[in-house]
């Protein structure tokens, strides 16, 4: 083969062990222990983990994997929330060789039973809080399967165990925290298995590595301006790909994590407060709960604290309430099968001057490919060419990154989908704007076909949440006689809020966009959202069609 590089190539000049070496997220521990030993690393409630101390509990974690038979390769599932045993997870599973599955814990005791089969796993490290659904999920999957209570939050830590011979703290002892880990030999090997959330069909097992786990935790730190003094408050579910890669990616800073066991408004304000919390994250659902809640509970804090936003389009409406009460957002965009964030809405100074909603709304778009992206275009997906940079013709976002899934565990159909063509296919439908940045209109299953028209849902929930009565909405395509589909409406008022009709909130969309995009049906009540603060449109769909023509 000719040289590809010309003298460059030569055999001297070539990959060795010292000049090459996997990358890995597990390094950033290692280095953060050793450097910042007496550094506080984890607040857990009256809790606090040195940097020294944080990395002897992950390297116990591993041996002690280890002494019970678990291999590389092997799957070790932790069903719990954002508590030290779940970030220890993130470094312990890995260094014993394992694949870190980190369990949606609001997923029902069938779901959990056939992830855990699908995901083959050797063993499961579960929170008492979760008990019932445990012993339910284990009668379910009917193998027997090594279980690790983790009882820190409760009551009565040494009190009886509800599902397992042995304590969380207990198993830690079990390992040796001076027993090396075994390096690392492929950085394409497997570091996490992350089920999607099944908003688009039955979820999908998508596998990390550990080069893409490196990458993405380097990219959404930088991005997001984490520090060494940075304080990360987990409003995000760590289950959630990773916490978006946060899991490895403060550590890298050797920033401090906060680990909170449920997002609560009136936690999160006191944690703001008490810990100096300067960078958290969360579903737009979240920045909503933070926006409305009690005044008895909103706290006042005289430092700005970053929020990034992400995992459904964060209406313009939330972002500049936001902004009212001291948070500065980001919005990012990303599926787990990209580790989450594959784009930011990177900031831009001339912004600064523009009226709040205004400013608002060009934060609302989900931007330009993150740091770590290779490439990120909207496309035919037909003829797989670009879109014209006009802000208006729709095509699918399509992206390139050494941060995407290896692919779909035991699924190659879905994995060849994925990927057809050189590209992972996102299933988002956008434009491209003039400024290159991308906005997403809708899931190409939730766009609404009206007469030939196209209505993005998103769109059309924008102006709802800027009714001043309105706290959350979502728009899903009804079937229609006449039009094919028209849009149909569902809306939660704001706590206390005036009495609102349909006429009234449809009379409202026709004021502010176009008539053929307002809904014709409105209906009230709470959204049904997913474990991630996604609200269920396949569910509303069903519901829309009952409604009727
Ligand atoms: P699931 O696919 O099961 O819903 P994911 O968490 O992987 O689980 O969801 C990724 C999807 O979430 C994206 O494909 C997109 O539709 C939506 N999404 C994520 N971030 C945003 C955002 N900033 N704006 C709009 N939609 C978003």
């Amino acid at each position: 083969m000719a040289a590809a590089n010309g003298q460059y190539d030569a055999a001297h000049l070539a990959r060795n062990a010292a000049n090459f070496a996997a990358l890995t997220p597990l390094n950033f521990l290692a280095r953060a222990a050793a450097i910042y030993p007496d550094k506080v690393a984890v607040i857990d409630g009256p809790r606090r983990f040195t940097y020294g101390e944080f990395g002897a509990r992950c390297r116990r974690f591993a041996d002690a994997l280890r002494r019970r038979g678990i291999a590389p390769g092997d799957t070790v599932a932790v069903l719990a929330p954002n508590v030290p045993a779940l970030l220890e997870a993130h470094y312990g599973v890995p260094m014993a060789g394992a694949v870190l599955n980190a369990l949606n814990y609001r997923l029902d005791a069938a779901s959990i039973a056939f992830i855990l089969g699908h995901g083959q796993a050797k063993l499961l490290i579960a929170d008492r809080e979760f008990a019932p659904t445990v012993t339910d999920a284990l009668a379910r999957f009917g193998k027997k399967l090594p279980v690790i209570e983790i009882a820190d939050g409760a009551a009565d830590p040494r009190g009886t165990m509800q599902f397992a011979e042995v304590e969380y703290e207990d198993f830690l002892l079990e390992g040796d925290p001076a027993a090396p880990w075994s390096p690392l030999q492929d950085e394409w090997a497997p570091i996490a298995l992350n089920y999607t959330s099944g908003t688009t069909g039955n979820p999908k097992g998508v596998v990390y590595h550990h080069r893409g786990a490196f990458l993405a935790a380097m990219g959404n730190a930088i991005t997001f301006g984490l520090g060494p003094d940075s304080v990360y408050l987990w409003t995000l579910p760590m289950f959630h790909c990773n916490g978006w890669t946060y899991t490895w990616g403060v550590t890298a800073l050797a920033a401090t994590h906060v680990c909170l066991r449920r997002v609560d408004p009136a936690l999160i304000f006191a944690a703001i407060v008490e810990h100096r919390a300067t960078h958290l994250s969360g579903a737009p659902i979240v920045l909503n709960m933070l926006v409305h809640a009690p005044d008895a509970v909103k706290q006042r804090f005289d430092h700005v604290v970053e929020a990034s936003t992400g995992g459904a389009a964060p209406p313009s409406a939330v972002i500049e309430a936001m902004e009212r009460i001291g948070f500065r957002v980001t919005h990012l965009y990303g599926l787990t099968e990209s580790y989450g964030p594959t784009t930011i809405c990177a900031w831009q100074e001339e912004w600064e001057g523009l009226p709040l909603a205004a400013r608002a709304g060009k934060m609302a778009r989900q931007g330009i490919a993150n740091l770590h992206l290779d490439r990120q275009r909207v496309a035919d997906p037909e003829t797989m060419q670009d879109v014209p940079a006009d802000g208006e013709t729709i095509g699918e976002v399509m992206v390139r990154s050494n941060t995407l899934m290896k692919g779909y565990l035991l699924n190659p159909a879905a994995t060849d989908e994925a990927f057809a063509g050189g590209w992972f296919h996102t299933g988002d439908l956008g434009v491209m704007h003039p400024d290159g940045y991308v906005e997403i209109k809708d899931r190409s299953k939730d766009i609404i076909i009206s007469g030939g028209e196209n209505i993005s849902s998103i769109e059309v929930e924008e102006v709802l949440y800027r009714h001043p009565q309105v706290m959350e909405a979502a728009v899903v395509a009804k079937p229609d006689e006449r039009w094919g589909e028209t849009p149909c409406a569902f809306v939660t008022l704001k706590p206390g809020a005036e009495p609102v009709s349909a006429a009234d909130i449809i009379a409202w969309c026709r004021a502010n966009m176009a008539h053929y995009k307002a809904p014709k049906a409105v209906v009230f009540g709470p959204l049904p959202k997913t474990s991630t603060g996604k609200v269920q449109k396949y569910a509303l769909r069903e519901q829309a069609k009952e409604i009727g023509a």
